[in-house]
C-alpha cells in the first residue's frame, strides 16, 4: 500500500495488483464444488460472518473511525486485527477513507456516492481505482502513532492469512472455502451497501445534506450499521438505532463490553438530536439549500424576467431591485420565498432548521437570477457556462434529487 497519494493521483488505473485478492477470494469459492460443504464449515462461515461484522461495526467504523468509545490499546489492537481478518485492508486505510466520505458526503468528491458515480460504482467500482488505494495518514494521525497499527498497515493482508489458515486446520478445503471466503465476500457485499444501497434505499429522518438513508433490512445483516440517515445525522455516537425498535446488536454488545469495563466513553446521542430538534449545522445548510435551489432555474427565470420588463414599466434595474429587496413579490417566474418553503416541505425531513434553508436557497437562486440579468441576452450562455464551472449555476430545468 502506497502513502504517496499525489504519486498515485497520478495514475488511475481501472486495475492494480492489490485488487487481485479480492477477485481471488471471489473467484474461490466456487471451489466448494470440490471441497464439498461441511456442517462444520457452515458453522465457521456463520461464527466467522457474524464475529467479523461486529469487529467491522464497532472497530473500522465506530472506533476507528469515528472514535465513538474508548478502549485499551490491546483491545484496541485486537480489534483492528479481527476487523482487518475481513480482508477489507487496513483499519488506518478504512478509517481514512470513511472520515473523508463523512466530510463529503454525495459531493463530487465523495468516492463511493451512489448520485454521481451510479450504483454499481458506489457498491464496488471505486475499489478497483488505484488512486483510491492510497491511505491518506494525516486524516488518522490520532491512531497513525501506534507502531503495532502502522505494523498491520504495512502488512495489512496477515490477519486474513491467520485466520483463513486456521479455517484450514479445524475443517480442511471447506473449512477455507465455505468456512473463510464465502463469509469473507457475504461481508464484503454487506458491508458495501451502506456504501451503495444505505444512499439510495431507506428512509430519511433527518436532513444530513447528503442521501443517507435508514434502512431496517441492511441494519439486521450488517449489526445495526444499516441506520445510515441517524449516524450521518449523529456520526459520533456509538448507538446508531436510536429508536428502541431499531434494532442494534453492535451497540448492544458495546454495552456488555462497557459493563465489563473493556470499553468505556460511549458516546451517545444527545436528546435534542433524538428529538430532531436539533439546529443544523452551516454545512448542510448549505448543501441542503444547494439542492433546493436546484430545483429551480435560473436562466429560464432571467429570460422570463427580461421578456416581461419590455411589456411593463419595469426596467432591468427595477427588476433586479426587487430580486433582492422584495421576496414577497412576484416577479415573472421567480418563485416566492412561501413556494420554496413548499418546495423544501416536500423535499426534505423534519428539522427546525427549515427557514435558514429556504432563506439560504432563495439568496443562492437570486444571485444567480441577478448575475444572468445583469449581463446583455448574447452572454447569457457564456455567463451560465462560467457560473456552472464555478459551481455557481444552480442547474438545468427543474428535476427531482432526492427521492
Ligand atoms: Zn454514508
Ligand atoms: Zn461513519
Amino acid at each position: 500500500m502506497s502513502d504517496n497519494i499525489d504519486q498515485d493521483q497520478e495514475h488511475d488505473d481501472i486495475m492494480y495488483p492489490h485488487v487481485v485478492p479480492f477477485l481471488l477470494v471471489h473467484a474461490g469459492c466456487v471451489a466448494a464444488i470440490w471441497s464439498g460443504v461441511s456442517w462444520q464449515a457452515i458453522a465457521i462461515c456463520a461464527v466467522l460472518y457474524w464475529l467479523r461484522m461486529f469487529a467491522i461495526g464497532a472497530g473500522y467504523h465506530r472506533y476507528f473511525s469515528h472514535r465513538a468509545y474508548a478502549t485499551s490499546r490491546v483491545f484496541q489492537f485486537l480489534l483492528a486485527f479481527l476487523a482487518q481478518s475481513s480482508a477489507q485492508k487496513s483499519v488506518l486505510w478504512w478509517a481514512a477513507k470513511h472520515r473523508h466520505h463523512h466530510l463529503h458526503s454525495d459531493t463530487e468528491e465523495d468516492v463511493h456516492s451512489p448520485r454521481h458515480k451510479g450504483f454499481v460504482y458506489s457498491h464496488v467500482g471505486w475499489i478497483f481505482h488505484r488512486r483510491h488505494d492510497a491511505t491518506d495518514l494525516v486524516k488518522v494521525s490520532d491512531f497513525a502513532s501506534y507502531p503495532e497499527l502502522m505494523l498491520l498497515h504495512k502488512f495489512e493482508i496477515l490477519p486474513a492469512l491467520a485466520v483463513a489458515g486456521l479455517c484450514f486446520l479445524i475443517a480442511g478445503w471447506s473449512g477455507l472455502v465455505v468456512g473463510f471466503l464465502w463469509s469473507t465476500v457475504l461481508l464484503y457485499h454487506a458491508t458495501f451497501c451502506i456504501n451503495s444501497l444505505a444512499h439510495v434505499h431507506g428512509r430519511k429522518r433527518y436532513v444530513t445534506g447528503d442521501d443517507s438513508r435508514n434502512n431496517w433490512l441492511l441494519a439486521v445483516f450488517t449489526m445495526g450499521e444499516g441506520w445510515h440517515n441517524n449516524h450521518h445525522a449523529y456520526q459520533s455516537s456509538a448507538r446508531q438505532g436510536f429508536r428502541w425498535w431499531e434494532i442494534d446488536v453492535t451497540y448492544y454488545i458495546l454495552m456488555a463490553l462497557s459493563w465489563l469495563g473493556i470499553v468505556w466513553d460511549v458516546r451517545m446521542p444527545p436528546e435534542p438530536v433524538l428529538r430532531n430538534e436539533q439546529r443544523l449545522g452551516s454545512r448542510v445548510v448549505r448543501r441542503t439549500a444547494e439542492q433546493l435551489a436546484r430545483r429551480f432555474n435560473p436562466e429560464n427565470i432571467a429570460l422570463a424576467i427580461r421578456s416581461s420588463v419590455h411589456e411593463t414599466e419595469l426596467s432591468v434595474r427595477d427588476a433586479l431591485f426587487l430580486l433582492q429587496h422584495r421576496a414577497d413579490l412576484r416577479l415573472a417566474n421567480m418563485p416566492t420565498r412561501d413556494q420554496l418553503l413548499a418546495e423544501a416541505q416536500s423535499m426534505f425531513a423534519k428539522t427546525i432548521s427549515l427557514d435558514e434553508i429556504v432563506d439560504r436557497a432563495y439568496e443562492l437562486l437570486v444571485e444567480s437570477v441577478c448575475l444572468l440579468l445583469v449581463v446583455p441576452p448574447p452572454m447569457v450562455g457564456a455567463v451560465a457556462k462560467s457560473q456552472a464551472n464555478a459551481g455557481i449555476y444552480l442547474g438545468a430545468s427543474p428535476h427531482r434529487l432526492d427521492g
